[in-house]
């Protein structure tokens, strides 16, 4: 009995040193994105919390309109949908060209539901440009997409969960345009090697850290032309997923 409870005190002690470590380690290095306390600034480069903390911004409309507000991006808010089943969301917004979002989504009339807008944001800054700078020495202009908001169970079955397209939480991207004129898209370049499919892994793995679930060619052959990014509510899929 005793050596259990020596035990559990030691396994303890060590996650309460741990914790002190890793604090101390992030105020040092002033990376306030490494703690889980601190408020999410998107303008701020992705720490060890963030994909934790934007996908808290599911519970929280208001507060997810102030960061993206706070960051710069601009936007309008849609009105509330609600439809058969779990279909529906009230908490979309459309991206307005001009503010700190460089790139344009095509088709524009896109809506999203706010942390996946926050998410799109923080890919675009801290994963898409970098990529394309360091695979084509470029910008990327326009991210081409297949929609967010669709009501339908998974893979359009007529039963069982629910897609986090039927709240606006998903958003299936299908290419990209860069400054220099170049075209990536996921169903032409993502087999083969080349700087293409070298930048469309980039995107993926990077979305990873940002988005509860990113899914690829790598996964299906349901998702051979283009990647699926969704910021599921915590808990309700039942897993997080990077394929
Ligand atoms: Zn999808």
């Amino acid at each position: 009995m005793r050596t259990i409870r020596r035990a559990i005190l030691a396994v303890l002690l060590f996650a309460m040193l741990l914790l002190v470590f890793f604090a101390i380690y992030a105020m040092v290095r002033n990376r306030p994105q490494d703690l889980p306390w601190t408020r999410l600034d998107l303008g701020q480069p992705i720490g060890a919390f963030t994909g934790r903390k934007l996908a808290g911004l599911t519970d929280n409309f208001a507060e997810c309109r102030a960061l993206l507000q706070a960051a710069g991006v601009r936007y309008t808010i849609l009105p509330t949908v609600k439809s058969a089943g779990k279909c529906g969301y009230a908490d979309g917004l459309r991206f307005v060209p001009g503010g700190a979002q460089r790139v344009e989504f095509t088709p524009a009339r896109l809506g999203v539901s706010c942390p996946v807008a926050a998410a799109l944001s923080m890919w675009e800054w801290n994963v898409l440009q970098p990529a394309a700078q360091k695979h084509f020495g470029a910008r990327v202009e326009r991210v081409e997409h297949l929609g967010s908001y669709s009501c339908r169970r998974l893979y359009g079955r007529s039963a069982g969960d629910w897609s986090e397209h039927a709240t606006a939480d998903a958003i299936d991207v299908a290419g990209f345009r860069l400054s220099d004129g170049t075209h990536v898209s996921v169903l032409g370049d993502w087999q083969g090697g080349g700087e293409k499919a070298a930048f469309l892994r980039d995107v993926r793995t990077g979305g990873c850290s940002l988005f509860s679930t990113v899914l690829s060619p790598d996964y299906n052959a349901a998702h051979r032309d283009h990647l699926h990014l969704d910021q599921a509510e915590r808990g309700e899929m039942g897993w997080r997923a990077c394929r």
